[in-house]
């Protein structure tokens, strides 16, 4: 940090008069992003501070209405993004003045605080003394915490007032940080003298850099500020090393072989389809964190549906409780899926949501008197998860030949992987669906279900079916009596272009399996979704019937408030509409990287684009992938390659425009391959 922004609890409370104190104390340049109305704010500032114009750097934009940034935008015929807005460059410390309160609207969907988090600089709230300070400002710092911005201190402007001052530190937990009276005439040597008592958690450096002091501006620490989170300001404070270290010293990372892997990153924010570093990179995320995040990171409703909800009831136990959000959530899931997919069980991630379908399709046939449906096909490639019996469906998808020994018994059926412009499409469907004819004629009656993944097998490198495949596998599947379960783990919420790959597919299963982007990428959560059918099956009188299994956060209300402002999200910002518009450019891309040498088997669909890297080792560690994930590291896209399958999975929002920017480095990184 280099600086700080300015905000304000309203409009004309002093923010400029503050911002260019600040610009004494620090020895700062001043900016202000959106000037709007006639008097410029700029120039005040040069007077009262007496900066120079080296030290002034113009707004981004300006306009004459003296209203809010989206109304005098609206009223100029120009469009405002708070992503266009760049801090300027300089070796100095930067006030950046805000335009109006943190609730503002610049633009639709953006409001000032919007602005700010992207930003990243610590914000001061300047605040008028008086009556109706304390609410005021209270709902300021609540609103800029809710959006993990951090909050430096609170300058008082007007009359100087010992009580509220005390209580707003108190019950903000907040430093204030000046109590400046109303300087009349307002001349920059009636100003000047007020720099000197501006208590900041800074100091400045001999070379102009700003240094914080261990003193972190939090007055009152142990004071519970009622229905407030405190936001974990721990995180942002330490310094990166100390970071690292600790991970060094106790961490153990998924997937990681620590031998050979270089250190983590440290991921200190998250903004829409970005990932900041501790290290000052901004990183584009293009594999959605793992395939969870589909709104993008740290969405502010999101956010606020569960700080709200932490702040009422965090947890219950869902055996002999019930609660309101997993109650509506278990509804709006029952609408959203097709077909008579209408009981939720709720557990914690995909590999449980996956354990619950196999044990449920297992005990659902015992229940029936039927204990010798036990056998369990799925396709070859699929991956289900890495608890044991998620690997035993998912056994051929090339993870786990250490663990053969732990696992039961799966049958696998070939899978027809497709891609563009693929001649022999028809005829390997044709061949898969032979096989499966077979099998199921020869174990009909001792089938008791199906697992696959619906379109796109994720983990074993983006290998995609044509729905006619997916349907007539499936119809071929409950035609021999089995239950059928659809992984959705990964297709679901909108992956694939449709909220679920199942409603392309044509049919709905009987089980399905939902995680990653259940709860808009926030928290740990999955689903099985079944029939009535299949939940009669396990009802009646003695306990022996009934389904055994539960996990300690079964249905967490975090979880569960997350999940209904994600999916609420899908018709506010017309996510599905957004994906096609990534899907365009995908196909576009694809297509015309198609025939170059290198390249293999392009294949879209949804937000998923993918591609082999051909020519090169092949297998999970491929070294192309690691190259390709270092080249695009330098040029600010996290990619996570598959062994040689290159992929870019990016959450909705990601614009367009820097999908592209992903297809002009793929094809440099080729280049360099070549
Ligand atoms: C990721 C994934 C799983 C496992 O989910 P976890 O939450 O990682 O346990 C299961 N199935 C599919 C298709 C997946 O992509």
């Amino acid at each position: 940090m280099n600086g700080y922004f300015v905000t304000g609890t309203d409009t004309g409370v002093g923010k400029t008069v503050l911002s260019a104190l600040l610009c004494r104390a620090l020895g700062a340049d001043y900016f202000k992003p959106f000037q709007t109305g006639q008097d410029s704010d700029t120039s005040e500032a040069a007077r009262l501070a007496g900066l120079g114009p080296e030290r002034l750097h113009p707004p981004a934009c300006v306009l004459p209405a003296p209203l809010a940034p989206s109304q005098a935008a609206e009223l100029a015929g120009v469009r405002l993004d708070i992503h266009q807005v760049r801090l300027p460059g300089t070796a100095r410390p930067l006030v950046v003045e805000g335009a109006g309160g943190a609730l503002v609207p610049v633009a639709p969907g953006q409001d000032m605080a919007a602005l700010m988090a992207r930003l990243g600089l610590p914000v001061l709230v300047a605040a008028r003394s008086g009556l109706g300070t304390i609410n005021h400002t209270l709902l300021t710092l609540e609103a800029l915490r809710l959006r993990g911005i951090e909050v430096a201190g609170v300058a008082l402007i007007g009359e100087p007032d010992a009580r509220n001052r005390r209580d707003i530190e108190k019950l903000g937990r907040v430093r204030v940080v000046l109590e400046l009276p109303r300087l009349d005439p307002l001349t920059p040597e009636a100003l000047a003298p007020w720099a000197a008592r501006l208590e900041l958690p800074v100091t400045v450096r001999a070379d102009g850099a700003l240094v914080r002091s261990r003193d972190d501006g939090v007055v009152d620490a142990a004071m519970p500020a009622p229905g407030l989170p405190e936001p974990d300001d721990r995180q942002t404070r330490a310094p990166g090393p100390d970071v690292l270290e600790m991970d060094r010293r106790h961490v153990w990372h998924p997937f990681t072989q620590a031998g050979t892997a270089p250190p983590p990153m440290q991921a200190l924010r998250g903004q829409g389809a970005r990932l900041f570093t501790a290290d000052g990179r901004e990183l584009l995320d293009m594999v959605s964190s793992w395939w969870v995040t589909c709104h993008g990171h740290a969405h502010p409703a999101v956010v606020r549906a569960v700080a709200g909800q932490a702040a009422r009831l965090e947890q219950a136990l869902f055996a002999d409780f019930t609660h309101e959000p997993a109650a509506r959530l278990a509804l709006a899931l029952a609408e959203a899926l097709p077909g008579g997919l209408t009981r939720v069980f709720f557990s914690d991630n995909g590999s449980t949501a996956v354990e619950a379908a196999l044990k449920m399709a297992h005990q659902y046939w015992r229940n029936e008197g039927r204990p010798e449906r036990r056998r369990f096909a799925a396709l070859q490639g699929g991956y289900h998860g890495d608890t044991v019996g998620a690997m035993s469906a998912g056994y051929s998808s090339g993870f786990y030949a250490g663990f053969e020994p732990l696992l039961f018994p799966v049958d696998h059926l070939p899978f027809p992987a497709t891609w563009a412009g693929d001649p022999d499409a028809d005829e390997k469907e044709s061949q898969a669906l032979a096989v499966a004819e077979n099998y199921f004629a020869v174990h009909a009656g001792n089938v008791a279900g199906v697992i696959l993944e619906p379109l796109v097998q994720g983990a074993s490198g983006m290998r995609m079916a044509r729905p006619g495949f997916v349907k007539a596998f499936s119809e071929m599947a409950r035609r021999a009596g089995a239950l059928v379960v659809y992984d959705e783990v990964m297709t679901g919420f909108g992956r694939t272009g449709t909220l679920f790959a199942c409603e392309q597919v044509g049919f709905a299963p009987d089980i399905v399996c939902l995680a990653k982007g259940l709860t808009a990428g926030f928290l740990p959560m999955a689903v099985t979704v079944t029939t009535e059918a299949v939940y009669q099956g396990f009802s009646g009188q003695t306990f022996d019937r009934a389904f055994a299994h539960g996990h300690s956060f079964t249905a967490n209300p975090l979880g569960c408030a997350a999940a209904l402002a994600g999916l609420d999200l899908f018709r506010e910002e017309g996510t599905l509409a957004r994906i096609k518009a990534l899907e365009a450019v995908h196909a576009q891309r694809l297509l015309a990287l198609a025939g170059r040498p290198g390249l293999a088997r392009p294949r879209w669909r949804g937000a998923i684009g993918a591609v082999d890297v051909t020519g090169s080792g092949v297998g999970y560690e491929a070294a192309v992938g690691r190259r390709v994930k270092a080249f695009f590291l330098e040029r600010g896209f996290y990619v996570r390659p598959l062994g040689d399958v290159f992929y870019l999975m990016p959450p909705a929002c990601l614009a367009p425009a820097e999908l592209h920017r992903a297809y002009d480095t793929l094809e440099d990184a080729l280049k360099t391959l070549d």
